[in-house]
């Protein structure tokens, strides 16, 4: 009974930890990060990615990419290509954002506090390019309880991994 009480608790914690304000996850470290000066960004991308991406933008609600997509697929970092989120942990959160209830790996995004716009918000960013993709809300549908709120039009999307052609 203790047993199950502790890993209840434990549990709740991890699942509350990274979506609370203050509460930042330790950094995944990725050796192939990629870093690159604005200007070589600015070349690299669209004028709507680079919005999102490097100064933080977000996408009107319901005109993006991938809101109202339900194909299986896995979606990618426009920026730099790292595989993000699955199809499989999309729903329909009715926000006009893509939603995921979780990253594919927790080492594919960074979280931090965002306190911009007098509110504390969970910033969501890419962890190989550094590019901003959106925020994580405590208000997600079960188990994770999180709400991945994603901008489309910084993500591309390709096949489940499974569903690729053999070579
Ligand atoms: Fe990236």
């Amino acid at each position: 009974m203790l047993k199950k009480t502790i890993a209840l608790t434990l549990l709740v914690l991890s699942a509350c930890g990274h979506a609370s304000a203050g509460g930042e996850r330790p950094k995944p470290t990725r050796a192939d990060r990629i870093e690159k000066s604005d200007e070589a960004w600015k070349e690299a991308l669209s004028a709507e990615e680079y919005r999102i991406l490097r100064q933080a933008g977000t996408e009107r609600a319901f005109t993006g990419k991938y809101w109202d997509d339900h194909a299986p697929g896995v979606y990618v970092c426009a920026g730099c290509g790292l595989e993000l989120f699955s199809s499989t942990d999309k729903f329909d959160s009715g926000t006009g954002w893509p939603s995921f209830s979780k990253p594919m790996a927790s080492d594919r995004v960074d979280e931090h506090s965002d306190v911009s716009y007098g509110m504390v918000r969970t910033e969501v960013a890419c962890a190989r390019c550094g590019g901003h993709l959106g925020h994580v809300f405590p208000d997600g549908p079960r188990p994770t309880g999180l709400r991945y709120c994603i901008n489309g039009n910084v993500l591309d999307k390709q096949p489940l991994p499974e569903a690729k052609p053999k070579p």
